[in-house]
């Protein structure tokens, strides 16, 4: 089949790069020390109820090094993987734009600035973009390749209340459509999973943030992690984990309701083995991803085909 994305039924973010930039981009997880309002008590002090203490970041570069050490030590390793390749710098623990101007735009500059980084990617909350941030982001657009991405997790604001989100789907729209209408590239977080959610609840999510056409999404399976108030709900029995047959066609369901112009940067879920506690198939995620490409292909099925 020749309208296949690098061998995928879906728009791989990799494709996605091919055709912008003609190589091979990898990203460089940085961390810019950055703390998140739903953790320091400015809107709460627990944080979502499925967050680690790593701020959603297990992979990032070490907040007390420089920009340019955290870089050059991922960078060194990458580029033994990948030779010719070019990098998309990313703030990606905590909240990506939650820090006064000045700072953001030092680090931005900073991670733009590094050898062959030809893109940045900031991820943030969408209630915590100021009006001056929004101006810079701008003004970073102007400069490299930017996109910024926005934790949505569910389109429901009952489900934000129950995983202690503290900000609400209004409040996403506004800061998704502002960063539109400057230009800026946009990927959605949502999170599959999440607890006292149906299935046609999560699709609806996919659904209706389809039809808003960010640029990206990134679809999480939720991933119980030791100490968090997500594990001590699970070990009560207050909900269930997927079962990986049932993951697995609810992400192809999903990707056919998806428009085919989104980039799919995510399929599943990430994070430390040792601090998880459900569910422990989706440890082994290249099995996961290759049964998604194969009941993709069992169903003769591709992205957006019932968009
Ligand atoms: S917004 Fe992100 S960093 Fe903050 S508590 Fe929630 S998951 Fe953690």
């Amino acid at each position: 089949m020749n309208n296949l994305y690098l061998g995928k039924r879906y728009h791989t973010l990799d494709y996605f790069f091919k055709n912008k930039f003609g190589c091979k981009i990898a990203k460089i997880p940085l961390s810019g020390d950055f703390s998140c309002p739903n953790r320091d008590g400015t809107k709460s002090v627990g944080g979502c109820i499925y967050c680690s203490g790593a701020l959603s970041g297990d992979f990032a570069g070490k907040p007390c090094d420089s920009i340019d050490k955290q870089f050059s030590d991922i960078a060194d390793m990458m580029a033994k993987k990948w030779k010719n390749t070019k990098y998309m710098a990313y703030f990606q623990t905590g909240t990506g734009t939650y820090a006064p101007v000045g700072k953001l735009e030092y680090l931005y500059n900073a991670a733009i600035s590094q050898p062959d980084v030809v893109a940045l990617s900031v991820a943030t909350r969408p209630d915590c973009i100021s009006a001056d941030c929004f101006r810079l982001l701008e003004k970073i657009s102007k400069k490299t390749y930017l996109t910024v991405e926005l934790g949505l997790q569910s389109v429901h604001d009952k489900t934000g209340e129950i995983i202690n989100r503290q900000s609400t789907y209004a409040e996403f729209l506004d800061s998704f459509n502002t960063l539109k209408n400057l230009g800026i590239d946009v990927c959605v977080h949502l999170i599959n999973g999440l607890p006292f959610e149906s299935v046609d609840m999560m699709n609806e999510s996919v659904r209706r943030v389809s039809e808003l056409l960010p640029w990206s999404l990134k679809l999480h399976l939720l991933h119980v992690i030791r100490g968090t108030v997500c594990a001590d709900m699970y070990e009560k029995g207050e909900f269930r984990t997927f079962e990986k047959d049932e993951y697995v066609n609810l992400i192809c369901d999903q990707l056919e309701m998806i428009d085919k112009r989104i980039v799919m940067q995510r399929l599943t879920g990430d994070g430390k083995r040792e601090d998880l506690v459900s569910p422990l198939w989706s440890i082994r995620k290249f099995e996961v991803l290759n049964a998604i490409d194969a009941e993709m292909t069992r169903r003769g099925a591709m992205q957006g085909d019932k968009a």
